[in-house]
C-alpha cells in the first residue's frame, strides 16, 4: 500500500488521546514531524494513565490530584506544539474528503488521520442489570465514580475473574471490603494465563479472604434500594453493596466501520498499522493487525501493545525504518499488581500448553514457563523480575529452549543468556 507524503504543512489528527494515542503524537515530534497534530478525545481533562485506575487511583484520597495519575505533565503538549483537544467527541469521518466531524458540527481536515479509540467494557447480558450500583472500570471518571461507591460499601461483587477484575478485588480487599468474585470460565484468568497461574492467583486471592466461584453465570441482578441481589445460575442468591462487571472490552470499531473501512474483531490493519485507507491509521487496543506477533490476526490490549503500535505506525507516516521494530512485532508484555505482589507477563500463553513452574532464588518468587511443541511461548514472573527478563529474552530468540532445562533447578537462567 502506498505511504502518506507528510511535510511540514501536513496535519495529523489522533482520535484517542489515551496511551496509543499519546505516544503517536510524541513519537511523530521525536522522528522530527514539523506539521499540525491534533489529539482529540471525548474526555475531560488532562489524559490519565489507565493502568492505576485499578490499583493506586482506586485506593488513593478523592483529595489526590489527578496531576500524579497523568500520561504527560499539562505543558508537555504545548511544549511539543500538540493541540490537546479534550471533551470532543468525534462524530464521522470522511475518507474522501479527508474530514471529521466534532458533535458540535465543527469539521476538521486531516492529511493523516490514526484511530486511537480504544475499547469498551462488554455490557452484562442480565436482566434487571440496570442499577447505578453495577458498575464498569475503563476510564477515569469510572474509577473516580467506583472510588466514592466503594468507600460507601462493604460488600463488593466482582464479575469476570480477568486482570482488572482480580485487580479491583485486591484493591478492595486493601480497603477492607468482603469481596466475592465470580467466573463463568472453569478457572480464573482463562483467555489469558496458563493454568498453573490461574490457580496460583486463586489462592492468593483465597488466602487473602476473597470468595471466589468459578464456573457460575450470573442469571439476573435486581437493585432493591439498598442493595444488589445477584441470581447465579445454579440457584444461589447473593447480595453486595456494588458490582462490578470486568468481563473484557468491545473495541471501538463504530467511526471505522460508518467510514467503510475493513473491520474485523478491531480495525484491520497491515504490519505497521496502515488500516485499509492508505492514509488512516489504527493503533492500540482498537487495532486488528493481520500480520502480528504469532504471525497471525491478533488484537492485544496492553500498554505495551499501545506504545508499540504507536511507534510503529508512526514511523510508517514518516516513511521511516525503524531501527529494530518494523518487520516483526516485540514479544508482547503486560503486567498486572494485586495485592503487593507483581506479575510481568512476556509472550502469549497457548490453548494448548504444558508449564513448568520454577521457584525463584528468594522466598516467594515464582514462575511459570509454558512451551507448546516443545517450544518457549510464555513466561509468568511472579516477584521474579530475573525469570521475567531471562524468559522475554529467550521468547524474542524464538523461544527454542529444552523444557527440561528450565524444569531442572539447579539451572542458572542468567547463564542461559549467555550460551
Ligand atoms: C483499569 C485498567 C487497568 C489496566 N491495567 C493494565 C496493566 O496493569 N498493564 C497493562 O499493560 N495494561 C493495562 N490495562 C490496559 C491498557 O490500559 C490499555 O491496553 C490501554 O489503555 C489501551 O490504550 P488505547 O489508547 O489503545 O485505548 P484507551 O485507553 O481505551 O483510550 C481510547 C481513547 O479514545 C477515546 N475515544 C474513543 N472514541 C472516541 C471518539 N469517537 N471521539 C473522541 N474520543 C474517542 C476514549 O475516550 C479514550 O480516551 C489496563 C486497563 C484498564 C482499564
Amino acid at each position: 500500500m502506498t505511504l502518506p507524503q507528510l511535510t511540514a504543512s501536513s496535519s495529523v489528527i489522533i482520535i484517542g488521546a489515551s496511551h496509543a494515542g499519546v505516544a503517536c503524537a510524541e513519537r511523530l515530534r521525536k522522528l522530527g514531524f514539523e506539521g499540525q497534530i491534533t489529539l482529540i478525545d471525548r474526555l475531560s481533562g488532562l489524559p490519565l494513565e489507565r493502568p492505576p485506575l485499578s490499583k493506586k487511583f482506586l485506593l488513593a484520597e478523592a483529595s489526590v490530584s489527578d496531576e500524579s495519575f497523568a500520561l504527560r505533565a499539562a505543558p508537555w503538549y504545548d511544549d511539543n506544539q500538540i493541540i490537546l483537544k479534550q471533551g470532543y467527541e468525534v462524530k464521522a469521518i470522511d475518507p474522501q474528503a479527508k474530514a471529521i466531524t466534532l458533535a458540535d458540527g465543527e469539521e476538521m481536515r486531516w492529511d493523516v488521520l490514526v484511530l486511537a479509540t480504544g475499547a469498551t467494557p462488554r455490557a452484562l447480558s442480565v436482566s434487571n442489570g440496570n442499577s447505578d450500583r453495577l458498575m464498569v472500570l475503563r476510564h477515569p471518571d469510572d474509577a473516580r465514580a467506583l472510588r466514592h461507591r466503594l468507600h460507601q460499601s462493604k460488600d463488593v461483587m466482582i464479575i469476570g475473574g480477568g486482570y482488572i477484575g482480580l485487580e479491583v478485588a485486591a484493591s478492595a480487599r486493601k480497603l477492607g471490603k468482603s469481596v466475592t468474585v465470580v467466573e463463568a470460565a472453569n478457572r480464573l484468568l482463562a483467555r489469558v494465563a496458563s493454568e498453573p497461574a490461574s490457580t496460583f492467583f486463586h489462592q492468593l486471592h483465597e488466602s487473602h479472604g476473597v470468595a471466589i466461584h468459578t464456573g457460575a453465570q450470573v442469571d439476573s441482578m435486581t437493585d432493591d434500594g439498598q442493595v444488589m441481589n445477584i441470581s447465579l445460575g445454579n440457584g444461589q442468591v447473593m447480595t453486595a453493596d456494588v458490582v462490578v462487571a470486568g468481563i473484557g472490552v468491545i473495541p471501538e470499531t463504530q467511526l471505522a466501520d460508518a467510514a467503510g473501512l475493513t473491520i474485523g474483531n478491531g480495525i484491520i490493519t497491515n504490519n505497521t498499522y496502515q488500516s485499509s485507507h492508505p492514509d488512516i491509521y489504527a493503533i492500540g487496543d482498537v487495532a486488528l493487525p493481520a500480520n502480528g506477533y504469532t504471525h497471525g490476526q491478533i488484537r492485544l490490549e496492553s500498554v505495551h501493545h499501545a506504545q508499540m503500535s504507536a511507534e510503529i505506525a508512526a514511523a510508517s507516516m514518516l516513511a521511516e525504518t525503524p531501527s529494530d521494530r518494523k518487520a516483526e512485532h516485540e514479544v508482547p508484555w503486560f503486567w498486572s499488581e494485586q495485592y503487593d505482589l507483581r506479575l510481568q507477563s512476556a509472550g502469549l500463553v497457548p490453548a494448548q500448553h504444558h508449564t513448568i513452574r520454577r521457584e525463584g532464588r528468594r522466598e516467594g518468587q515464582v514462575s511459570f514457563w509454558s512451551f507448546s511443541d516443545h517450544n518457549l511461548k510464555a513466561i509468568e514472573a511472579l516477584g521474579d523480575a530475573q525469570a521475567y527478563m531471562v524468559g522475554r529474552s529467550l521468547l524474542a530468540a524464538g523461544g527454542n529452549i529444552s523444557p527440561d532445562i528450565i524444569a531442572d533447578p539447579d539451572t542458572d537462567l542468567k547463564a542461559l543468556l549467555k550460551a
